[in-house]
């Protein structure tokens, strides 16, 4: 079903103060930043490799980042899986008995249709799968 780890989602409180590290000193270079509205972010991604980071600012203070923050502090927030097609996916997990918090594809952020898994079902972590193109 998947096909590559396609990004690393994770939770910033300052877009541009976290910039400083990852381009400022890493090295890496943004792509380019977003506002996702429905998400209530905004996302820079770091293209590095085969894949890519990406870093998530809330734009609100009642959004999903930022409850995450609360929760947990900055930090990975998410795992993002490649997938060819994003309803046959959505399917099959569901026919697996995996919890599904997006039962029909959103838009994400870059034009991809994204859908997460509820962690409940996936030893822990949020898992995002996408398809791109
Ligand atoms: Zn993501």
């Amino acid at each position: 079903m998947v096909k590559k780890l396609d990004h690393i989602g994770i939770a910033v409180k300052d877009l541009e103060a976290s910039l400083k590290f990852y381009e400022g000193i890493l090295g890496l270079k943004s792509a380019g930043t977003e506002v996702v509205e429905e998400q209530k972010v905004r996302v820079a991604f770091l293209p590095i490799g085969d894949t890519e980071v990406e870093l998530l600012e809330s734009t609100e203070e009642d959004g999903p980042i930022a409850k995450f923050i609360a929760k947990n502090g900055e930090g990975i927030q998410h795992m993002a899986y490649r997938v060819e097609n994003i309803e046959e996916s959505i399917a099959e997990l569901k026919k697996q008995g995996i919890r599904m918090i997006d039962e029909k594809p959103r838009y994400g952020a870059g034009g991809a249709q994204i859908a997460f898994c509820h962690p409940k079902s996936t030893n822990g972590v949020l898992i995002e799968i996408c398809q791109r193109g």
